[in-house]
């Protein structure tokens, strides 16, 4: 819902999260990149108790994790945070090495109860399997889907392993991507399914853009009341629209040449979209090896 997706705007996320909020949903994941704090921290900043926050920074530092909690406490208008990811842990086993001093912070900020759990956000076979043996690391926050599609460094059979392995060693785990970026919505159902099973998991992260996903999303989860019982029965991709995660983007032209329907282009080495042609049939997301091109 944030300002580098589907960019709502604040009204429009306050009046989400207040909804979702209202219906049962006691988890909320965030991050300093996404933007998403401010929004979040209006409704915290009236309701605190019994809201689970997870939000994440990119920092390597001990000092730029300093500041990034700071900067998150503030705008999530709360004196604690459940649980802080470092954001983005794709490179192992250098990761522990190179952001060493963020993952310090994070537990210093443990010891002084303004955190109450650490965590990683991953995409990454080789990360959940390191973290797993560490003690400094509580909570693991996965990329996995049925299709595989965005792990880095496996498949999702390895990635499944290394959950379990990571479940067993005491290690709280939630997923994103269940939906694959958007990719699975034809399989919306099976999807999101699968990766409840899945062993060891708490949760599942899932981006909503509006009331009636909400609602859908709430359905799927077996929360039965009038509205959800009325509301339209499946979230469908005519209802999305293709997004590409442009600061990120290489230039490497692969999903150019992935689209049937000369939708994408190449303008100042970032992929760009035509959104008159693109028939979002989904074609060029598994061909991204960055995995930027989503449905929002
Ligand atoms: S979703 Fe399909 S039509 Fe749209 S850009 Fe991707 S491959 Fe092309
Ligand atoms: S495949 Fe990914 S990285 Fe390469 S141009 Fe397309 S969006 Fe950018």
């Amino acid at each position: 819902m944030g300002p580098l997706q589907s960019d709502l705007g604040e009204e429009r996320c306050l009046e989400i999260i207040t909804r979702a909020a209202e219906l049962g949903v006691n988890f909320f994941d965030t991050a300093e990149g996404y933007k998403t704090q401010p929004y979040l921290g209006k409704y915290l900043k009236n309701k605190r108790s019994g809201i689970v926050v997870a939000t994440k920074s990119h920092a390597k530092t001990d000092d730029e994790m300093a500041v990034s909690v700071e900067k998150s406490l503030l705008e999530l208008q709360t004196d604690y945070i459940d649980i802080y990811h470092l954001h983005s842990v794709r490179d192992c086993p250098k990761v522990f090495e190179e952001r060493k001093g963020a993952l310090r912070k994070l537990n210093q900020l443990k010891q002084e109860q303004i955190i109450k759990a650490v965590g990683l956000a991953t995409h990454n076979v080789k990360v959940v399997n390191a973290a797993a043996e560490r003690d400094d690391v509580d909570i693991l926050f996965v990329l996995i889907n049925k299709a595989g599609m965005g792990i880095v460094d496996g498949t999702t059979a390895e990635m499944v392993e290394a959950i379990e392995k990571a479940a067993h060693a005491g290690k709280g785990l939630y997923v994103m991507k269940a939906l694959a970026g958007g990719n699975l919505l034809p399989d919306y159902h099976e999807a999101l399914s699968w990766a409840r099973r899945l062993e060891g998991i708490s949760s599942v992260a899932v981006g909503v853009v509006s009331i009636k996903e909400l609602l859908q999303n709430l359905k799927h989860f077996g929360l039965k009341t009038p509205e959800t019982e009325n509301v339209s029965p499946d979230i469908t991709i005519k209802e999305k629209k293709l997004h590409i995660l442009e600061r990120l983007c290489t230039g490497c032209a692969t999903c150019v040449e992935a689209c049937p329907n000369n939708a994408l282009f190449l303008e100042g080495e970032k992929a760009k979209i035509n959104h008159e042609n693109c028939i979002l049939c989904g074609y060029c997301s598994p061909h991204c090896p960055l995995f930027l091109i989503r449905m929002v």
